[in-house]
C-alpha cells in the first residue's frame, strides 16, 4: 500500500546516504584529478539532505510522490554543484511516476529510474562520450529496458548496473568536453568520470538492496 511504498523509498534514500558517505573520500580523490575535487562532498551532502527530507516527509504521513519531490529539492539545495542539481532533478522526475495514494508495482521503480535519467539528459544536455554520468546512465537504461521482464526489478537493475560499471570505467579512456573536467582537458585521461562512477555504485547498491 501507499505507506509501505513511501517507507521503502525512504529506505533507498537512507541507503544512498550511507553509500555516499562510504565513497566520499574516493569520489573526492577522482574528482581532484578529473574535476575540482568536490564530488564526494557534493554527493554526501546531497544524499544526506535528501534522506533527512524523506524521513521528515514520512513522519508527516506523506506519500512516495511528495516524499521524492521534497528529497529532490533537498538534494539540489544541500549539494550545490552540477551533480547536485542533476540528482535533485532526477528524484523530482522519479516522483512523477509514484502516487501519494497508491502502492508501487514492479514496474514503478523501473519507470522511476527511466524518468530520472531522462531528466538528467534534458537538464544537463550531455551526450554519450562527453565524459559525464550520462556515459553510465544511458547504457544502464538500455540494459534495464531489455532485462526487465515485468516481474522482479532487482534482477534487471543488477544487470543494468553491471553495464553502468563497465561504461563508467571506460570513461577513463576519454578526455572531457563538458562539466568541470573540461578545463583540465588531457589531465583527466586515465581517470574515470566521478559522476559516472558514483552513478554506477549507487545503482549496484540499489540492485543489491532490492534483491
Ligand atoms: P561540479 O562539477 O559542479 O564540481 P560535482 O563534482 O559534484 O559538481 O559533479 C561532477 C560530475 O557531474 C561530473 O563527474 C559529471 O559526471 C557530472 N556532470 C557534469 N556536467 C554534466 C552534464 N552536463 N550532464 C550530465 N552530467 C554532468
Ligand atoms: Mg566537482
Ligand atoms: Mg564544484
Amino acid at each position: 500500500d501507499s505507506r509501505a511504498t513511501a517507507a521503502k523509498v525512504a529506505d533507498v534514500l537512507d541507503l544512498f546516504q550511507a553509500v555516499c558517505a562510504r565513497e566520499e573520500a574516493e569520489l573526492g580523490r577522482i574528482d581532484q584529478i578529473a574535476g575540482d575535487g568536490d564530488h564526494g562532498q557534493g554527493m554526501a551532502y546531497g544524499s544526506t539532505g535528501a534522506a533527512k527530507a524523506a524521513r521528515a516527509a514520512l513522519d508527516e504521513g506523506a506519500g512516495a510522490r511528495t516524499l521524492l519531490v521534497r528529497a529532490g529539492e533537498a538534494w539540489s539545495e544541500s549539494a550545490g554543484g552540477t551533480s547536485g542539481a542533476l540528482w535533485g532533478a532526477a528524484l523530482t522526475a522519479a516522483a512523477g511516476v509514484y502516487s501519494d495514494d497508491d502502492g508501487a508495482t514492479p514496474r514503478t521503480v523501473v519507470d522511476a529510474l527511466d524518468s530520472g535519467i531522462d531528466a538528467v539528459l534534458r537538464l544537463g544536455g550531455a551526450q554519450v562520450g562527453d565524459k559525464t554520468m550520462v556515459d553510465a546512465a544511458v547504457p544502464f537504461r538500455a540494459t534495464l529496458e531489455k532485462a526487465f521482464t515485468g516481474e522482479n526489478p532487482a534482477v534487471a537493475i543488477l544487470e543494468a548496473a553491471g553495464a553502468a560499471r563497465e561504461a563508467a570505467a571506460a570513461t577513463a579512456e576519454i578526455t572531457a568536453r563538458l562539466g568541470r573536467s573540461r578545463v583540465l582537458g588531457e589531465r583527466s585521461l586515465g581517470t574515470p568520470d566521478p559522476g559516472a562512477i558514483s552513478f554506477s555504485i549507487l545503482m549496484t547498491e540499489l540492485g543489491e538492496h532490492l534483491s
